[in-house]
């Protein structure tokens, strides 16, 4: 049987210790089989058993394995999309609730560390940096928008101050959320995967859903097994292929990547982020960056569309760090990867139902890391009939990419070059 290990990547190198975690052999029962061992099915899968169902969730490969392992690390408040969209496509009422949820994310994971005493390097800060005027501009609306829903935590710089922040010449100005942050992502999935189990939940690993039975009792079929379930709840995200045919249209797997520089000295490091907050800029296409425990730069950007993985990943990204920081310029990149999230056409999340018992939620599109804690909350909460938050995620509406399955990745990519010109013009 197949054995798919992590990717070759700084998080793995760093991993915590795990426990083996057989795959699954044979037929097993349970209320609910989750599909995949990302934030998503881990985050349902803990709500659900905190409220007293039996789950099973079966990973393909491990842990962690998707892009929840393999993140920048930031905790992000919000969608990927704001509110404003959100507002202009849904109800009222349905976008107040959305605009409520929007900063539960990040409370949820403090929750969940706190609660099972997970050790993931959590900071608190996170920064958005203005590369542009109209990019300051968008901030400024952006925290009255959110201010308009309770989140009133939030701090607009301007040049002098996200100077004392960032030490990086290039940004205007920005916006400070200590309600942001960052985390080593792998070690927070493997800290939750330990609290599913410490709660009777089972996790076979290497144990791919390669065809769901539908109907009143549906089954997830695995290579050698099979989980007989009351309620199915699919979070491959990314990863799952065409198992679920209706999701495929109205997303897109994309790969974005990721370097990790060697351990900076301490001085080196706090002259870059005094204050150990996390950056990310607000171009369209745009670059991320942290440091780690150990004190090493992780930064991310780009975009690949349709998740082809680049040959040579620290060429493509060192330049953007080198630009961001000059100083780098001596300091060895250690490692390199790739990861792939899944793009929907108006980047918000795509939640629903199919027939009565198969949930999904996915596509949260390049911002996922607080949006998936909470979808496993709305999840749970819909299987124990509270739907109202469930329904108003469900009720965004999702098209399919220009183009079809053919051609949406040109199309996406012309897109994508569009919006990054503009960025590059200050439009
Ligand atoms: C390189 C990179 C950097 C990013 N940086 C950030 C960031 O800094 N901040 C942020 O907010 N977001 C970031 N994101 C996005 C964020 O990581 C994702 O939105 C989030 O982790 C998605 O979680 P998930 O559980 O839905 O999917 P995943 O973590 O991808 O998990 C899906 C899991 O399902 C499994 N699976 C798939 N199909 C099957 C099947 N048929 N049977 C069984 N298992 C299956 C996969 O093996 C995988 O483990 C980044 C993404 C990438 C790729």
């Amino acid at each position: 049987m197949a054995n798919t290990p992590y990717p070759q990547s700084y998080y793995a190198a760093s991993a915590n210790p795990v426990p083996p975690r057989p795959a699954l052999q044979g037929e097993v029962e349970t209320d609910i089989c989750v599909i995949g061992a990302g934030y998503t099915g881990l985050s349902s899968a803990l709500f659900l058993l905190e409220n007293g169902f039996k789950v099973t969730i079966v990973e393909a490969a491990k842990v962690g394995f998707g892009a929840s392992g393999r993140n920048g690390g930031q905790i992000v408040n919000s969608y990927s999309r704001d509110i404003d969209i959100i507002e202009r496509t849904v109800g009222p009422r349905e976008a107040q609730l959305l605009g409520e949820m929007a900063f539960e994310g990040g409370r949820i994971i403090r929750e969940r560390v706190a609660k099972y005493n997970i050790q993931c390097d959590l900071k608190d800060g996170g920064v958005f940096a203005a590369l542009t005027p109209k990019q300051m501009g968008h901030l400024e609306s952006q925290k009255r928008l959110w201010e308009r829903y309770g989140h009133t935590q939030l701090e607009l710089m301007d040049q002098k101050r996200i100077r004392e922040v960032v030490a990086c010449d290039s940004y205007l100005g920005g916006m400070l959320d200590m309600s942001g942050g960052h985390i080593h992502p792998l070690n927070l999935a493997l800290g939750e995967a330990a609290a599913v189990e410490s709660l009777g939940g089972v996790i076979y690993e290497q144990t791919p859903a390669v065809r769901i039975e539908r109907g009143a009792n549906p089954v997830v079929h695995t290579p050698q097994g099979k989980v007989r379930a009351k309620y199915i709840i699919v979070a491959g995200n990314a990863y799952l292929g065409n198992l679920v045919p209706e999701l495929a249209s109205k997303s897109m797997p994309c790969g974005t990547q990721v370097i990790t520089t060697e351990p900076l000295s301490d001085e080196l490091a706090r002259t870059l982020l005094p204050q150990d907050y996390c950056v990310e800029d607000c171009n369209y296409l745009l670059d991320y960056y942290r440091l780690t425990g150990d004190k090493r730069l992780i930064f991310g950007g780009g975009v690949v569309y349709g998740a082809r993985d680049p040959a040579n990943i620290e060429a493509i990204i060192r330049p953007k760090m080198l630009k961001a920081f000059p100083q780098l310029k001596d300091v060895k990149i250690d490692f390199a990867w790739t990861g792939n999230f899944l793009l929907t056409l108006s980047r918000l999340p795509q939640v629903g139902r199919i027939g009565d018992n198969i949930y999904y939620s996915q596509g949260c599109s390049g911002h996922g890391v607080t949006y998936t804690h909470l979808a496993g909350k709305v999840l749970a909460e819909a299987l124990r009939g509270q739907a109202e938050r469930f329904d108003a995620f469900a009720g965004l509406p999702h098209y399919p990419f220009p183009g079809g399955q053919m051609l949406r990745v040109p199309f996406s990519a012309m897109g994508a070059w569009y919006y990054s010109l503009r960025d590059r013009l200050g439009f």
